[in-house]
C-alpha cells in the first residue's frame, strides 16, 4: 500500500498551496468556495514522486500514458465555471486522469461520478482518492462519451478533454439548471464553453482559449 506523501516540508507545504491560491486569485479566479478547497486538498499526493515539487506551480504536468494533468489554474477555471455560484449535489466527470480535478469537484459536491478510458489511470486515480478520503466519488473504467445515465440527472458535466462537438448522450444527461463545461475544438483551437440547460433549451457560451488532449472513444 502506497502512504500517504503528505510531508509538512518545502515545496508541498500549507505555504506553498497558499501562494497557488494567491497566484490563482491574481489570475481572475473569484469562487473562494473552490479556491478555499484548492488551498486544502494536497496536489502533490496527484502527481508522480519525481515531479512532486512541481505540482503547486501553474503548468500542466505529464500523468503518464501521453495525458497531461491540468494545472491549477484549469482545474479552478473549470470548477468556478461548472458551480456558476451555486452549489451542486450530483456532478459528472469525463476524464478521470490523477483524479485531482475530481478531489475538488468531490468537496463541493454530493457525490461525484468519473470515468475514465485508460485502465492504468483509472487505478492510480483510485489510490490517490483514498489517500485524500474523497469517499463520495464513484470511478468507472469507460468511454465517457456516453455519460452516465443510470446516474443521471446531473447538475454539472465537467469534461477534461477536447471535443470537437458536444455529445449528444451527455447533453441528454444534463439536468435542467445544470451546467456542462468543457475544451471544444481541436489542436491549438480550443476553447472552454459553457454549456446551460434552461427549461426551454440550451445556451452556449465560449470563453477562454485553452489546451488539452482529445477526447478519445473507445477504452484501452
Ligand atoms: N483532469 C484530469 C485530466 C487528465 S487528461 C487531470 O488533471 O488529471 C484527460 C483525460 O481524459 C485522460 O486521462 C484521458 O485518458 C481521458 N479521456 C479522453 N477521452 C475520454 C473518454 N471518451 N472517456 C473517458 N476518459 C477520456
Amino acid at each position: 500500500m502506497n502512504a500517504p506523501r503528505n510531508s509538512g516540508v518545502g515545496m508541498t507545504s500549507q505555504r506553498t498551496r497558499q501562494r497557488m491560491v494567491e497566484r490563482l486569485r491574481s489570475l481572475g479566479i473569484r469562487d473562494e468556495t473552490v479556491l478555499g478547497v484548492m488551498n486544502e486538498i494536497p496536489r502533490h499526493i496527484f502527481v508522480d514522486e519525481a515531479l512532486a515539487s512541481r505540482a503547486y506551480e501553474d503548468i500542466a504536468l505529464p500523468l503518464g500514458f501521453g495525458q497531461t494533468i491540468s494545472s491549477p489554474y484549469t482545474v479552478a477555471r473549470m470548477t468556478e465555471l461548472a458551480r456558476g455560484g451555486n452549489a451542486f449535489k450530483k456532478v459528472l466527470e469525463i476524464g478521470t486522469g490523477c483524479g485531482y480535478q475530481t478531489a475538488v469537484l468531490a468537496r463541493l459536491a454530493t457525490e461525484v461520478h468519473s470515468i475514465e478510458r485508460l485502465a492504468q489511470l483509472i487505478s492510480k486515480a483510485r489510490r490517490h482518492l483514498r489517500d485524500v478520503r474523497a469517499i463520495n466519488t464513484r470511478l468507472r473504467y469507460g468511454d465517457g462519451m456516453q455519460g452516465m445515465p443510470q446516474a443521471a440527472p446531473f447538475d454539472a458535466i465537467v469534461i477534461s478533454a477536447a471535443a470537437t462537438h458536444v455529445p449528444e448522450p451527455l447533453l441528454e444527461q444534463l439536468g435542467v439548471g445544470g451546467r456542462m463545461v468543457l475544451p471544444l475544438g481541436s489542436g491549438e483551437e480550443q476553447r472552454l464553453c459553457v454549456i446551460e440547460r434552461t427549461a426551454q433549451g440550451y445556451n452556449e457560451r465560449r470563453m477562454d482559449a485553452v489546451r488539452f488532449v482529445p477526447l478519445r472513444s473507445g477504452t484501452e
